[in-house]
């Protein structure tokens, strides 16, 4: 594992995923060093990885989970894709005991957000929606330029709306939800080959059907992000992840959605996210840095 560079006062954030656990460290707003490790097998051994990242320079640890935690004492509540057993996991005091500096535990789309609307896509703006497609659909609110949190850290989930009640079932325990469609394994289901990046490329070389599977992620995307907007009001949504490389096919249902809503909803940009892989890593940082 390679070790962060840094000097003293530097913040540390962590995006710990299904797979690959990222990491920056932010200097200011400015990341300094980063890197990417596999996730360890539990969360305990997450902890001793966060750790030896950590030593000895940074003054703040953030940590974005890919689930829904409280902020208030640092627990994971259900976080279901890591490897190993996290709901109930008191993630921030294990971490606290073993660094000695404060550690902020967030969700992973608000970490993205926050980094998005700080740093990225939505600086300047102030009423934005977020949605981040990779494995799973996540997403966040941001209005007059603060994350909506709520008591799990859940707010702004616009993978989980509902867009056909007889669809596949969901991780979540519903059926039907946006990403069961717009998600990577579902567009892969969709299409029955993939990854979701062959199915783009398929899409470009104007296969119909990859066509089709994409406009209909774009279509599900819009209702939800659509009926968020008719909930909490915006002026943009950032669309990221790895899986909004197809953005561009997905763009025109998404758009259509949006539109069809214009005289509720007013003009709603769609912006690509601009910070990449690394957007919920400085989030987390960014939060860890605000010390709760
Ligand atoms: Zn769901």
């Amino acid at each position: 594992m390679t070790r962060p560079t840094g000097r003293a006062g530097t913040r540390l954030g962590v995006d710990v995923g299904g797979t690959d656990t990222k990491w920056v460290l932010l200097d200011g707003d400015t990341v300094v060093d980063s890197g990417t490790v596999a996730t360890p097998p539990g969360p305990d051994e997450t902890m001793k990885l966060v750790a030896a990242l950590a030593a000895p320079h940074v003054e703040s640890i953030g940590m974005g989970l890919p689930g829904h935690v409280d902020r208030d004492t640092g627990t994971a509540l259900f976080v279901p894709n890591p490897p190993g057993d996290w709901d109930g996991y008191p993630a921030g005091p294990r971490l606290s005991a073993l660094t000695g500096v404060p550690v902020a535990v967030v969700n992973d789309a608000r970490a993205f957000a926050l980094a998005e609307l700080l740093l990225g896509a939505a600086r300047g703006l102030s009423d934005v929606l977020f949605a981040v497609l990779g494995t799973g659909v996540g997403g966040a609110v941001a209005l007059r330029g603060e994350i909506l949190v709520g008591p799990r850290d859940n707010v702004g989930e616009v993978g989980h709306v509902t867009v056909d009640p007889w669809g596949s079932p969901c991780c979540c325990g519903n059926r039907g939800c946006v990403e069961t469609l717009a998600g990577g394994p579902g567009i892969v289901r969709a299409f029955g080959a993939g990854p979701a990046s062959a199915v783009a490329a398929a899409a470009r070389a104007g296969d119909e059907r990859a066509v089709s599977v994409l406009a209909k992620a774009g279509w599900a995307l819009g209702i939800a992000l659509g009926d968020a907007a008719s909930l909490f009001g915006a002026r943009a949504v950032v669309v990221g992840g790895g899986v909004s490389g197809a953005l561009d096919l997905m763009g025109a249902a998404l758009r259509e959605e949006l539109g069809r809503r214009r005289a509720l909803i007013g003009d709603i940009a769609v912006l690509p996210a601009v910070l990449g892989p690394r957007a919920g890593a400085i989030g987390a940082a960014l939060y860890g840095g605000r010390s709760g």
